[in-house]
Parts: C-alpha cells; sequence; structure tokens
C-alpha cells in the first residue's frame, strides 16, 4: 500500500535489517528495541490490523506463530522464554497499521500487562 512503511519494508524500497522472508511474511528487527532481542514478524499483503483478518486467513496467521518460534530459537531466547504482542487500534497503542507481530525477549518482562 502506498505511503505504507512496512510495505515498502518487504519490497525492499525502504531499510530494514531483514531477518526471514518468505511468500507469506517478512520479519525485521524492530528501529526502537524495548528489549535486547526485538523483531516484527508482518504479513507481506497489506492489512491494517487485526480488525482487517478474515476466513481464508488461517495459512497467513499461522505462519506469523511458526516463524516467530523459528526465529526465537535462532536468536536464543526459545528456552529463557519470550513475549508475542499484536497491538490492535488506539488503547493498545497501535502506532503501525500495518499488522505486526512483535517478538521481545532477552530480559525478563514486566507484569502485570494491561
Ligand atoms: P505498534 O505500536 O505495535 O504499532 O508498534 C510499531 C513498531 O514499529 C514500533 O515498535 C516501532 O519502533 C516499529 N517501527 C516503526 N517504523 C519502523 C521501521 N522503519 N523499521 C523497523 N521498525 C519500525
Ligand atoms: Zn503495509
Amino acid at each position: 500500500m502506498d505511503g505504507c512503511t512496512f510495505c515498502k519494508i518487504i519490497a525492499r524500497q525502504a531499510p530494514a535489517e531483514i531477518m526471514y522472508q518468505d511468500e507469506l511474511v517478512t520479519a525485521f528487527r524492530d528501529i526502537h528495541p524495548v528489549a535486547p532481542i526485538h523483531l516484527l514478524i508482518v504479513p507481506n499483503r497489506h492489512l491494517a490490523s487485526v480488525n482487517q483478518v478474515e476466513q481464508g486467513d488461517e495459512a497467513l496467521l499461522g505462519r506469523l506463530f511458526i516463524i516467530a518460534r523459528q526465529l526465537a530459537a535462532q536468536e536464543g531466547v526459545e528456552q529463557t522464554g519470550y513475549r508475542l504482542i499484536v497491538n490492535t487500534g488506539s488503547h493498545a497503542g497501535q502506532a503501525v497499521f500495518h499488522l505486526h507481530m512483535h517478538l521481545i525477549g532477552g530480559q525478563r518482562m514486566r507484569f502485570p500487562m494491561g
């Protein structure tokens, strides 16, 4: 989608440290990490948020988790633990309106959530 930073990263028209890419998803390092490991895993197709997810997106949504798990192992946090976050809408503080899953790890996470 025109003007979408994550679409530009996926198309390699904007800089990012891309960790993984296949026909469905792309993963890259967050530009402002909140933990030692902070990656974003995004669908290649522009979906603004979870609010645009539909029947038929099962393979795509499953792939986000499978690649999250693979990258957690690659980054060495599979055993120590990590958090996967998908912010949706203003109350969740969503800032980029291209659906993305955060993978954060490498330190003990703060609780409680919310
Ligand atoms: P959210 O609040 O869930 O919408 O998070 C958006 C995330 O995207 C933030 O953690 C930003 O640091 C990150 N971000 C924004 N622009 C870029 C970029 N060009 N490359 C990598 N990460 C980005
Ligand atoms: Zn986009």
